[in-house]
């Protein structure tokens, strides 16, 4: 169960951590019964997470950590923003945490630099669902330790809880950590951390509901993890035109690859927030060329891929080099 394996990890790192890193059972445990228990704790969930346990990589890390990581944002700890939960093992707590991929930031602009960004980043997004007051607190979090990714974490810390390791009830824990998903989703759905001129240059000029459904579609389509899956299940030729890179270009690269979009194609509005992000793959996309997806998205109708086919002229292929002289 996962509260009470947290209060195992949250008790006995500190001792296990003093032997040698390669090999310990201990660290499967975190790896694999504690990835395997959350995986369990989210059998109701309904949209796709990734989810992952660590104690380290090759050296034992100071703060172990549970990580639920949305695809469309991140996969990885490192960058992005998600949902994960902290040990502190010195004060034997369990941190619930909105936080930030610290790496990245550090890479990019250093550790001291790259902490006050976090923060700031850290109020945009707990700004964006200021309903996190509910039940969250925006406090700071403590994790008893001077090394820099644990900093990193206590800086990107947006909004959560502290709780005592030795007062975790598997109901509650189950409780928060539902509530904090649905925040994470929420926020995702308003943005994440994209500031809002950002948002609005993408949508040109849309109210800011459409704005966010806008934002959205197109950060599924983009996503790495849903194109794979739309290329698996249809055809690698634009549905639009009939144009097959593979044929016509003789590309011959994997098909994920492939130099076609995947778009988006079933609408968002009509869906309240939070039921946005169930998307199906078997029926809520495209595969288009890049010309055609960019058309599509200036039609009145995204969805409406017969309207498309009416609308473009141009049916017969031209020797274009006869032109440029
Ligand atoms: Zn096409
Ligand atoms: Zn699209």
């Amino acid at each position: 169960m996962l509260a009470a394996n947290l209060l195992r990890l949250a008790t006995e790192f500190t001792y296990e951590r003093a032997k040698p890193f390669t090999g310990s059972a201990f660290a499967d445990f975190v790896r694999h019964d504690i990835a395997m228990d959350a995986k369990m704790a989210l059998s109701l969930w309904h949209f796709d997470l990734k989810v992952k346990a660590s104690v380290g990589q090759g050296v034992w890390a100071s703060v172990p950590w549970l990580g639920f990581f949305d695809p469309l944002i991140t996969e990885t700890a490192t960058q992005g923003f998600y949902v994960v939960i902290l040990i502190n093992p010195d004060e034997q707590t369990v941190i619930l945490s909105m936080n930030q991929g610290t790496t990245a930031i550090y890479n990019e602009f250093g550790q001291f630099r790259g902490r006050e960004i976090l923060s700031r980043r850290a109020k945009d997004m707990a700004d964006r669902v200021a309903e996190f007051k509910n039940h969250f607190t925006d406090d700071p979090i403590t994790l008893s330790s001077t090394a820099g990714l644990p900093a990193g974490y206590e800086a990107g810390h947006a909004f959560g809880k502290t709780m005592q390791g030795s007062s975790l009830t598997e109901t509650e824990l189950s409780d928060d950590l539902y509530h904090m998903l649905e925040l994470y989703e929420t926020l995702v759905s308003r943005g994440g951390t994209t500031p809002s001129e950002v948002m609005h240059e993408e949508a040109g000029g849309k109210d800011i509901e459409e704005t966010r459904r806008y934002v959205l579609s197109r950060r599924i389509e983009r996503s790495a993890r849903v194109r794979k899956q739309v290329l698996s299940v249809r055809p690698a030729i634009c549905e639009s035109c009939g144009l097959d890179p593979k044929r016509d270009y003789g590309f011959n690269g994997p098909v994920h690859k492939t130099p076609l979009d995947v778009h988006h194609a079933a609408p968002l509005s009509g869906l309240s927030e939070g039921e946005t992000r169930r998307y199906s793959i078997q029926n809520d996309f495209l595969v288009l060329c890049p010309t055609r997806h960019r058309m599509i998205h200036k039609t009145e109708n995204p969805s409406d891929l017969q309207g498309l086919k009416d609308k473009v002229r141009f049916k017969i292929a031209r020797d274009v080099s006869s032109y440029l002289l």
